[in-house]
C-alpha cells in the first residue's frame, strides 16, 4: 500500500512539474532582450518608464497574477467553502481595488497582453457551474435585465463606482437551458454576458469527472459544449476550460485531447485549462517557463483554508512578500523583469513582446 501511495505521489509531482507546454507556440519570433542601461532609461517618450521608475515601482512582469474562482453567492452561512456570501464577495472586490489589483479579461491573461497601469497587479475573476446567484436575468417591462444581487449585478455596480477597477469575468458553463436559470433562453443569457464585456468558458457539457472518460466521451463533453456555445454565439471563440471537480484526465494522451479534439465532425481548440485549486505554489503568469497551460491554477474565493491555499491565504502571502506580485510597467508590449529572472521567461510564448531587464 505504501508503495502505491509513493508511486501516486511521484506521479503527481511529475505531472505537476510538466512544464513544457507553452500557451502559444511562436517559433518565428526571436524576442529581443534590451538592457535598460542602454535604451529604456534614456527614452523621453510618453509612457516609457526609466530604470529608476522600475526600481521605485518594483516592476515585476513575471510575477504572480491571481485567478479567482467563485461558485455562487449566498446571503449567509455558505454550505461549503466554494460558495461566498455577498458581503464577503463585495469585500474581496474592495480589498483588491484598494490594494492596487485591476481586473483583466481572460484573453489578455492568456496572451500576456497586460494593459493595467504602471505599478498595478492584474487579477482574473472566474465563475463555474452557471449558478443563478452568479448571473441570471429577470424580465422587467418586457426587457431582460440583470437579476438584483447576483454577482454580475454587484460587479456592474462596483465598476460604476470604481471605473478604474476594470470590468469582466469569465463564466465557465455546462450545457442546457438550466444554466443560470431565470428569464431568457441559453442564447439570450450568453449573449447578455458577451455584450456586457464578460467571457464564456467551457466547463464541459455534463460536468463528469474527466479521469473516468474514454477518449471519445472526453471529446464529446468538450466539443458538445463548444458546439452549444457556437450555436448561441456564432462569432464567439471559446479559449478556456475548467475541469469539472478540478479533475484532469489520467494519461498524457487524454490530456492532449483537452487542448485539441474533435466532436461531431467539428474540431475544437482550448488554449488554457484551469484546475479548481492551486496546483503549484505560485500563481504563475502564462509566459513563465514553469507555467503549464493544461494545469493552470486558480484560487478559491474564500478565506478559510488552513493551508493558506485559497484567495485570502494568497492575498496575505502577497502582503508579506509583495515582490511575488506581478507589477506592471504600464506598457503591454514590453516584459520588464529583474536581470536574474531572464532565464525564467518562456521565450516561445511572448510573441513580439520585448523583454527588458533591469
Ligand atoms: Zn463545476
Amino acid at each position: 500500500m505504501k508503495k502505491i501511495i509513493y508511486i501516486l505521489a511521484l506521479m503527481f509531482v511529475l505531472t505537476a512539474c510538466n512544464n513544457d507546454q507553452p500557451v502559444k507556440q511562436n517559433a518565428n519570433n526571436t524576442p529581443n532582450t534590451v538592457n535598460t542601461e542602454k535604451e529604456a532609461s534614456s527614452s523621453s517618450a510618453k509612457n516609457i518608464l526609466t530604470k529608476d521608475d522600475y526600481v521605485s515601482l518594483k516592476v515585476n512582469e513575471l510575477g504572480e497574477i491571481p485567478v479567482i474562482m467563485y461558485h455562487g453567492l449566498v446571503d449567509e452561512n455558505p454550505p461549503t467553502s466554494y460558495q461566498r456570501t455577498r458581503a464577503d464577495f463585495k469585500n474581496d472586490l474592495q480589498y483588491l481595488y484598494d490594494n492596487k489589483y485591476r481586473v483583466i479579461p481572460m484573453n489578455d491573461f492568456i496572451n500576456h497582453n497586460i494593459k493595467v497601469e504602471a505599478g498595478y497587479t492584474p487579477v482574473v475573476i472566474t465563475f463555474d457551474d452557471g449558478e443563478p446567484s452568479d448571473f441570471s436575468l429577470v424580465e422587467n417591462n418586457g426587457k431582460l435585465v440583470i437579476a438584483p444581487d447576483c454577482a454580475v449585478d454587484i460587479l456592474e455596480k462596483f465598476a460604476v463606482k470604481n471605473p478604474d477597477f476594470g470590468k469582466g469575468a469569465t463564466f465557465f458553463v455546462n450545457g442546457g437551458e438550466s444554466q443560470f436559470k431565470g428569464a431568457g433562453t441559453y442564447k439570450e443569457r450568453l449573449e447578455y454576458l458577451i455584450n456586457n464585456g464578460y467571457d464564456i468558458g467551457n466547463h464541459s457539457y455534463s460536468h463528469l469527472e474527466f479521469s473516468k472518460l474514454s477518449a471519445q466521451k472526453l471529446q464529446e463533453e468538450i466539443g458538445r459544449l463548444n458546439a452549444g456555445i457556437k450555436n448561441a454565439l456564432p462569432e464567439y471563440k471559446v479559449v478556456a476550460l475548467t475541469y469539472p471537480f478540478g479533475i484532469r484526465p489520467k494519461t498524457d494522451e487524454l490530456k492532449k485531447l483537452v487542448k485539441d479534439g474533435e466532436y461531431d465532425g467539428e474540431k475544437y481548440h482550448i488554449d488554457i485549462a484551469f484546475r479548481e485549486g492551486p496546483s503549484m505554489p505560485k500563481m504563475l503568469t502564462t509566459i513563465h517557463k514553469n507555467f503549464d497551460s493544461l494545469n493552470a491554477p486558480r484560487l478559491r474565493g474564500a478565506d478559510d483554508d488552513k493551508t493558506g491555499s485559497d484567495l485570502w491565504g494568497y492575498l496575505k502571502k502577497y502582503e508579506k512578500n509583495p515582490e511575488r506580485r506581478y507589477i506592471s510597467d504600464g506598457d503591454a508590449s514590453t516584459i520588464v523583469i529583474k536581470e536574474a529572472e531572464e532565464g525564467n521567461v518562456n521565450k516561445d510564448s511572448i510573441g513580439d513582446k520585448k523583454v527588458v531587464t533591469y
